[in-house]
């Protein structure tokens, strides 16, 4: 079984330009070389992932076959996100996607808006999609970051910066899951005035997971953490751009993204968020 939660994740789920060159580490880049804009496709290039390119159109029914189609909400057989999950996902979704804080609220931080609260199906989705191994559940959950860039300003000439991966976190989980996932929510916008996805920054030295870690600590973690790639930094300089990430919760994660983006020239507009941790309720 961990053999093969190995082979899906070493497997890419969109089909691969045959183009693309072999996966080369630049500069102290993490070995995974992505470019903006529509023409890059899914914009990951991965050493393994040539060998094993013919069967990635195949990839669902050969999943199918090694291994038992389960919910990646709740394990229920042969379907691989149950309506009730789905359900649940929609319960979890804001009909109309909002601004948000963390608490407490941070003033180093651009508006954001999220599509959803991260709790129920859509706390596990993103989980899964993130650490499970399931990129399947991108289908699912890139609408949401769709709408909450809706909900962002989107002037002429917008960027739309993920937040990075460490290299590590790529090569374990074989890709980028929010530079993936904000190709997907792109992809979704009208095509006139799409924004261009750039994976403009890098993580520039080791951070620990920001889940298993306070409210304090999170913002050390990450502190000075993120720099713009040096080949983009003229990129970035004078351009609007909004950050996308999965969660919003302490909000240390963007507030460093923030940073990083203004130091390379950047106008950070705003953020863009699947879903945020349900704030404290004050009473009325
Ligand atoms: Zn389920």
């Amino acid at each position: 079984m961990q053999a093969v939660a190995r082979l899906l994740r070493s497997v890419p789920d969109a089909p691969a330009d045959p183009a693309d060159p072999p996966s080369a580490s630049v500069g102290g880049a993490d070995g995974r070389t992505t470019v903006g804009g529509a023409a890059a496709g899914s914009g990951t290039v991965r050493a393994r992932s040539r060998p094993i390119r013919p069967l990635v159109q195949a990839w669902p029914a050969l999943v199918d076959l090694v291994l038992p189609a389960l919910c990646a909400g709740c394990a229920a057989p042969d379907r691989r996100w149950c309506s009730e999950c789905a359900a649940d996902l929609a319960a979890h979704t804001l009909a109309r996607p909002r601004h948000t804080q963390p608490s407490p609220p941070r003033p180093d931080l651009p508006p954001v808006v999220t599509a959803g609260v991260y709790a129920g199906a859509l706390r596990t989705a993103l989980v899964q999609l993130k650490d499970g191994g399931r990129a399947d559940l991108r289908e699912h959950l890139a609408p949401l970051l769709a709408a909450a860039l809706r909900g962002s300003p989107r002037p002429p000439g917008l960027l739309v910066v993920p937040m990075p991966s460490s290299a590590a976190a790529v090569r374990r989980r074989g890709e980028a899951p929010v530079e993936a996932l904000a190709r997907a929510a792109v992809a979704l916008l009208p095509a006139a005035g799409r924004p261009r996805v750039v994976a403009a920054l890098q993580v520039t030295r080791r951070v620990a997971d920001q889940s298993e870690l306070g409210i304090a600590a999170r913002s050390a973690n990450v502190a000075g953490a993120y720099a713009a790639r040096s080949r983009r930094v003229s990129g970035l300089a004078g351009r609007p751009v909004v950050l996308v990430d999965d969660v919003l919760t302490t909000g240390a994660t963007l507030a460093e993204g923030t940073r990083a983006v203004r130091a390379a020239g950047g106008r950070v507009l705003g953020a863009a968020v699947v879903a945020a941790t349900a704030r404290r309720r004050s009473a009325g």
